[in-house]
């Protein structure tokens, strides 16, 4: 999929993100509209933990902005469910925490 551009944390401009490693703008955080992406980039992982979202339960890692700190979205590090599987090692950014540059 080719989407281009980079995604910047809105607070610092660090990229965290780049439009060609863009799975799918189909998510949903606590501060709206998601996006997954296959890596990201300057990013620090927190501990990991299981919650139970609405596709089931899942084990995910909240990752912050390597320069300010900010809350930026998660990792999923395992899902439980099969059909969930595919969600594994991908990360979700939230929209409202980054800006996207061209
Ligand atoms: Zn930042």
């Amino acid at each position: 999929m080719e989407f281009g551009g980079l995604y910047s944390c809105r607070n610092c401009l660090n990229p965290l993100a780049l439009g060609d490693d863009l799975v799918s703008k189909n998510f949903k955080a606590k501060s709206g509209q998601a996006y997954m992406f296959i890596h990201a980039m300057n990013v620090v992982l927190g501990p990991k933990y299981d919650k139970q979202l609405l596709t089931g339960l899942h084990t995910i890692a909240d990752i912050h902005c390597s320069k300010c700190g900010e809350a930026v979205g998660w990792k999923y590090v395992q899902a439980f469910d099969l059909k969930q599987r595919y969600k594994e090692g991908k990360f979700v950014l939230e929209t409202l925490k980054m800006i996207e540059q061209y």
